[in-house]
């Protein structure tokens, strides 16, 4: 038999498929040691076959199997497959998302533990004649043994001595037996809340039990029984014998969220996720694998989860960033999920408050089934949010960062015991011009997104077609000199509220307060124990958290997030209002939502105050179209990176005169297409140079393509060229 092998190393010129002659035994998916080159390296069988196209002289054999079990499923070989396809990926790289680092490296194994009991052979009576008489630690070890029961070895090795303990194993006087342990992620416990499901989530579960060909798009507002849905029809699964996969964006996993699910299935629940320890995370990949757990919960990497026959694949709030993957590999989690639904015959469950305007956009078009919840599960309202104008405060005199009408309702919060949440939805590092009497932004005069201002030149750039401006100093609309650049820091604004709460608990939480594993969960803990107190966060602490005493959300400048450079940024700042609104009024206490920004007639903010995402999607949904943006386009960078400049640069030129060949013969396709060298040109010691495109769908599949084949057929050393689709990223 011959082996097709993918073999372990990271460099484009061994991407392939090579032959080797299979020892008996080897499986499609085993990971195999192959001779390669001067070196013995691992490797992976993707596929096994009767010939060879090779002269047979020439093909190495296969030294041995690393596994006793073929790591890798059919599925996940067809897998490999489609997404080298989709995402032009390497098959090592494929490799490494579908097996956890902690195989692969062999830092996590097993732990096993020993354990031992008396046999049937010797009776106590027996065993102490054949004891040395001055062995005291073993005669009292003897005397201390009752018959059928089981000792964890380490503590007696404690407790009499190894040596005396191995003497009786030895001896025949005790029997050993290994066990492999199962290291279990904490979780917290929680009682399983039974709920009868409304007429509304009731129709939702069995449309979707009974359109298991089709992905659904589950729009439904905060708190209206989503994840309800979702349990039902995971537990039809599970009755019907299959396996689920729920995604949710990593800052959501919240020990909350895992507390609803494993309440409900117990030990059916596998959880991965970055916290976990290299053990924790090996051996819930190893119940999986086993089926000794069929639920994986996760953020995009549980994607990979090696279940078989997926009932359902659900991911919750669809429209995060986060479930694209934008280093390498890069991938979305969307089209895998799809590939993973195709193969297993199961439906696709994206649920969503404010669904991503491209799903939005599918559904509308019927790619995909649109099911809508529009009303919270508790029948309460959402709170009420209120648009504060920056630019008014600071002509009455208040240059400070709360308006008086925050600092009034927060003064009303903290006296009656309540808490606040304060939200700076920052984004990245990167900053815009505005003038804070009138509003006016920095805007790039060809692409209509925000400029972003560069420090290290003195510059406002465009991310999107790089047009340079010089940095403002004075207002183009108001000719105000009250310009500022960029963002207030969380931290500030803690500090600014103490001088206002001296007496008041202030929490921070950002991504410089919860790098460590457990300050999280015990920031979150304090606060749900504090009355009052205020919680000052980022993103953080829009998602998912249930805290009921919560009666007011502030957030400091929404226009932070719109005001950001990405096509995107209205969207976003839509997703994140709508999400952090969610925080407010919860329970029986009604809560409130207090706005504040220097561009209050825009018209995001308008939709969102009303909570209209129908009306919010109509208006973008138009722009987008008639600017040129996706999904009505797709934009495409390649980016070029090498530590030697002048190799980096000359393999953007060599990549850009095939790619502008090509664009002259189809210039009504292409909307922009320029080589230039990126907004940062340089990080961590390496230049940066890119091709940016933008083109209309209509000929999408061969130009992606095309573009793949370039870069490929490229035969570049010295730098790395990576391929990004309609990056949120643009630095
Ligand atoms: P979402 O995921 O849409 O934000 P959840 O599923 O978390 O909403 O539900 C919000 C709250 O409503 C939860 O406390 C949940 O237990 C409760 N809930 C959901 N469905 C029902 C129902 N049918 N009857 C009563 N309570 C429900
Ligand atoms: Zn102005
Ligand atoms: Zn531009």
């Amino acid at each position: 038999m011959i082996a097709e092998v993918i073999v372990d190393v990271t460099n484009d010129q061994v991407d392939k498929v090579f032959d080797y002659i299979a020892t008996p035994n080897i499986l499609a998916g085993q990971r195999v040691y192959v001779p390669f080159g001067k070196r013995i390296i691992e490797g992976y069988v993707l596929r096994l076959k009767e010939h060879s196209d090779l002269d047979a002289k020439m093909l190495k054999t296969i030294i041995g199997a690393k596994d006793d079990y073929p790591v890798l499923t059919p599925e996940f070989i067809d897998l490999n497959d489609k997404m080298r396809k989709a995402f032009h990926l390497r098959n090592v790289d494929c490799m490494r998302l579908f097996i956890p680092t902690q195989l692969r490296n062999g830092k996590a194994k097993p732990l096993y533990i020993n354990f031992v009991e008396t046999t049937d052979a010797f009776k106590p009576d027996e065993m102490l004649l054949n004891v040395r008489k001055n062995a005291t630690k073993q005669i009292d070890l003897i005397l201390s043994l009752k018959e059928g029961q089981l000792y964890a070895q380490s503590e007696l090795n404690k407790k009499y001595g190894s040596n005396n303990v191995n003497k009786l194993i030895e001896n025949g006087f005790l029997r050993q037996i290994t066990s492999a342990k199962i290291r279990s992620p904490e979780r917290i416990a929680k009682e399983d809340k039974q709920v009868t499901l409304t007429q509304e989530q009731n129709k939702v579960v069995e449309q979707v039990l009974a359109n298991r060909d089709k992905c659904h798009l589950l729009f439904g507002v905060t708190g209206s029984g989503k994840t309800e849905v979702y349990m039902h029809v995971i537990s039809q699964v599970l009755k019907e014998g299959k396996t689920a996969i729920l995604l949710v964006p990593e800052i959501s996993l919240t020990p909350q969220v895992l507390s609803t699910f494993t309440a409900r299935f117990g030990d059916d629940v596998a959880i991965l996720h970055s916290g976990l320890s290299d053990g924790e995370r090996f051996d819930e990949w190893q119940r999986l694998r086993t089926g000794q757990a069929r639920i994986a919960i996760g953020a995009r990497s549980a994607i990979f989860a090696p279940l078989n026959n997926l009932g359902v694949i659900v991911l919750d709030e669809e429209h995060d960033p986060s479930y694209k993957a934008e280093s390498n590999p890069r991938y979305q989690t969307h089209d895998v999920a799809l590939f993973r639904a195709k193969f297993n015959n199961c439906p696709v469950i994206l649920g969503s408050a404010t669904p991503s305007l491209e799903s939005f956009y599918k559904a509308q078009k019927g790619e995909y089934m649109l099911h809508i919840l529009p009303n919270r599960a508790n029948a309460k309202s959402l709170p009420p949010i209120e648009i504060v104008n920056m630019c008014d405060e600071v002509r009455a005199g208040n240059t400070g960062i709360f308006s008086a009408r925050l600092t009034e309702q927060l003064t009303e919060c903290v006296k009656l015991k309540n808490q606040a949440m304060l939200f700076l939805n920052r984004r990245g590092f990167s900053s815009y011009m505005i003038c804070r009497e009138c509003g006016y932004v920095a805007k790039c005069e060809d692409c209509d997104v925000s400029l972003v201002y560069h420090k290290e030149d003195n510059l406002l750039k465009c991310h999107y077609c790089n047009r340079r401006y010089k940095a403002l100093t004075n207002c183009p609309a108001c000719g105000s000199t009250y310009l500022r650049m960029g963002a207030i820091g969380t931290q500030k604004v803690v500090e600014e509220l103490g001088k206002l709460f001296p007496d008041v608990t202030i929490l921070r939480m950002d991504f410089d307060t919860t790098k460590n594993k457990n300050a999280l969960n015990e920031l979150l803990t304090t606060f749900a124990n504090t009355k009052p107190c205020i919680l000052v966060g980022t993103q953080m602490i829009a998602k998912g958290h249930d805290f009921p005493n919560v009666t007011l959300v502030g957030i400091i400048n929404a226009d932070m997030s719109l005001h950001f450079s990405d096509y995107r940024s209205n969207e976003r700042t839509f997703q994140l209002i709508t999400q952090v609104a969610g925080r407010a009024g919860r329970a029986e206490k009604e809560g409130r939502v207090i706005l504040q920004t220097y561009t209050p007639r825009h018209y995001v903010y308008r939709f969102v105050s009303n909570y209209d995402y129908l009306g919010f999607y109509k208006k973008e949904i138009n722009l987008r179209e008639v600017s040129g943006f996706p999904p009505f386009t797709k934009i495409i960078r390649i980016l070029v990176t090498s530590t030697d400049k002048d190799d980096a640069r000359a393999t953007t030129a060599r990549l850009y005169s095939q790619i502008n060949d090509y664009v002259a013969l189809n210039r009504e396709q292409f909307l922009f297409c320029k080589a230039m060298s990126s907004p940062i040109s340089r990080i961590e010691t390496k230049y940066r140079f890119q091709i940016l495109l933008r083109f209309k769908l209509d000929t999408e599949p061969k130009i992606t393509d095309f573009l793949y084949d370039i870069v490929s057929n490229d035969k570049h050393q010295k730098s790395t060229v990576f391929i990004e689709i309609n990056p949120s990223n643009m630095s």
